[in-house]
C-alpha cells in the first residue's frame, strides 16, 4: 500500500523537518530516500531512521521493515507533490528566476531589498534544481513569511516548466540568455525555450513578469507571449527604475533618484543584476532609500565575484563557476580596470558539448584583443585557445598550475581567477604567495 500525498502532508504539518541526506537527519524529521547517479537512497533508509528520523519515505518495497517506512511509487515525485500541496497553503507573492548567469546574486539582492520591509523567504544557496526547488517550497512558513524568492536552474528543456508547477510563481524574471548549458539545451534557441518556459507558465497564469529593457532577448521572449497580467519594464527612460552606472571597475558605483551607491560588486553584470533587485523593489514598494542600502551592504560569497587582498596583489575570485558569456562578461570588465599589472588565471568551461573547442577559442580570441600582462590557461578544453595566446602559459593539470603559481610569485598585481565547478580554481588562492 503506497503512502498519501495527504498523509505526507499531514505529518509534515506537525512540524516535521524534511531531510534528504542521512548526514544531515534531525531528530523527529521525514527522510526522503532520493536516488542519485551513484547511490540509492532507499538503502539508508533504516540508518536514517536509526539516527532519529521519524519516518523514511521510501520507493523500494523491499527495505520496508516497520511502519515508519512510508512506500510511495516515486520518492523525488512525492517530494515535490508535497511540496505543491505545501505551496496551495500561502498566497504571498512568489517571485521565480531563472536565466542563463547571475541567478544567485539577483535571487540574494532581491531578498535583500524586499527584506527591509517584507519577512522574505530565499532559496538557500544555490538549491535550484528538481529538489532545492521543492525544499524550498516547504521551507515557506506561511504563517510568517510574506514573500518568497525562488532560484530556478535547467541544464535541459522542461525542467523549468515542472519547477514552476512546483513553486507556481506570482511573478518572474530571466536574468539573461548566454551561453551556458549549451550541451543539454541544445544551442542558445534551445536556451531561450528552456528558460522561457517560466515566461509560459506566468503567460497562462496572468502573472508579472519583469523585463530589462536593455536586453533585446528578453524583450523579445516578452513580446512573443502577450498573456501576461503585468509586465514591468525597468531600465528604460520611462521607467521608475532606471539607474545610473558610473563606474563599473574595480566595484559597481552607480546613481539612483539621486542618490550615489557605492556597491562591493564587480562589472557592469553585476549592474544587471543589481537593476533586477532595484525594479523589484520598486514594484513592491520598497523605499528607494532602503533598496539602495540593501544593494551598497551586499557582500557575495562562495567565490562568486569575491575580492581577496593576497600581500600586495588584489585577487578577484570568480571560480564559483563559467560559461561563455560569464567568461566573456568577467574578462571585459577585467580589461577595463585600471591596474599595474594584470594576471588572468582561467580553466575549463565544461558542458559546451560539440561546441567545447570553438568556444575556448573564441575566448583565447577576445583575450588576445585585450592587453593583459599574463594569461594562464589551465585543463585539457583549455588547449583550444592556445593558438589565438601564443605566450599564454598552459597547464593541463592543476597540480603544475599550483606548482607555477607557487614558483611565480607577483607583486602589486590584480588576478581574475575563473572556471567551471568542477575545475574547483579557488584552490589556486592558496598557492599565491602573499
Ligand atoms: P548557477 O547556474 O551555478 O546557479 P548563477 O546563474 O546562479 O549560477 P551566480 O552564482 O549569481 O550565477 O554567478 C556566478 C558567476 O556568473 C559570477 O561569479 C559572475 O562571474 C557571473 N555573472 C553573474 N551575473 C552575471 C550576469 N548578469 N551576466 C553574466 N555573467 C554574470
Ligand atoms: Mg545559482
Amino acid at each position: 500500500m503506497y503512502t498519501s500525498t495527504e498523509t505526507l502532508y499531514n505529518i509534515f504539518q506537525k512540524g516535521a523537518k524534511i531531510s534528504t541526506d542521512t548526514r544531515q537527519v534531525s531528530e523527529g524529521c521525514i527522510f526522503f530516500a532520493l536516488k542519485g547517479d551513484k547511490f540509492d537512497g532507499n538503502q539508508y533508509a533504516a540508518e536514517a531512521l536509526q539516527k532519529g528520523a521519524a519516518y523514511a519515505v521510501v520507493d523500494d518495497p523491499a527495505v520496508v521493515a516497520s511502519d515508519r517506512f512510508l512506500l510511495v511509487e516515486d520518492v523525488l515525485a512525492a517530494l515535490q507533490d508535497l511540496a505543491r500541496h505545501h505551496r496551495k497553503t500561502f498566497t504571498f507573492p512568489v517571485i521565480a528566476l531563472t536565466g542563463s548567469n547571475g541567478k544567485t546574486t539577483t535571487k540574494e539582492l532581491i531578498a535583500k531589498v524586499l527584506s527591509m520591509k517584507y519577512n522574505t523567504y530565499a532559496t538557500k544557496g544555490n538549491l535550484n534544481n528538481h529538489i532545492g526547488v521543492p525544499l524550498t517550497i516547504l521551507s515557506v512558513d506561511p504563517a510568517k513569511h510574506e514573500m518568497v524568492v525562488v532560484e530556478m536552474g535547467a541544464n535541459h528543456q522542461a525542467e523549468i516548466a515542472l519547477l514552476s508547477t512546483i513553486a507556481q510563481p506570482t511573478h518572474g524574471l530571466i536574468t539573461n540568455i548566454g551561453k551556458a548549458h549549451l550541451e543539454g539545451f541544445g544551442g542558445v534557441e534551445g536556451i531561450k525555450k528552456g528558460k522561457g518556459e517560466l515566461f509560459d507558465f506566468l503567460s497562462k497564469k496572468k502573472g508579472t513578469v519583469f523585463a530589462n529593457t536593455t536586453h533585446d532577448t528578453i524583450m523579445e521572449m516578452v513580446s512573443k507571449r502577450r498573456a501576461f497580467g503585468e509586465i514591468v519594464f525597468y531600465c528604460s527612460e520611462s521607467s521608475p527604475v532606471n539607474p545610473i552606472l558610473l563606474q563599473e571597475s574595480p566595484f559597481v558605483i552607480f546613481e539612483n533618484h539621486g542618490k550615489k551607491v557605492s556597491t562591493h560588486l564587480p562589472g557592469s553584470y553585476n549592474f544587471d543584476n543589481i537593476c533586477a533587485a532595484l525594479a523589484v523593489g520598486k514594484h513592491f514598494e520598497v523605499a528607494d532609500e532602503d533598496a539602495n542600502e540593501a544593494v551598497s551592504t551586499y557582500q557575495p560569497d562562495n567565490n562568486r565575484s569575491q575580492i581577496v587582498k593576497k600581500g600586495s596583489n588584489t585577487v578577484i575570485m570568480d571560480a564559483y563557476n563559467a560559461n561563455p558569456s560569464s567568461m566573456a562578461a568577467a574578462v571585459a570588465n577585467f580589461a577595463k580596470l585600471d591596474a599595474p599589472k594584470k594576471m588572468l588565471i582561467l580553466g575549463d568551461m565544461f558542458e559546451l558539448g560539440d561546441a567545447a573547442e570553438e568556444e575556448h577559442l573564441a575566448l583565447g580570441k577576445l583575450i588576445a584583443a585585450e592587453n593583459f600582462d599574463i594569461v594562464i590557461l589551465s585543463g585539457k578544453l583549455m588547449q583550444h585557445a592556445l593558438p589565438a595566446l601564443p605566450k599564454a602559459y598552459y597547464f593541463p593539470d592543476k597540480f603544475s598550475l599550483h606548482n607555477w603559481v607557487m614558483d611565480n610569485p607577483q607583486e602589486n598585481t590584480y588576478i581574475l581567477i575563473k572556471g567551471s565547478r568542477g575545475m574547483a580554481l579557488e584552490t589556486v588562492l592558496g598557492m599565491i604567495p602573499g
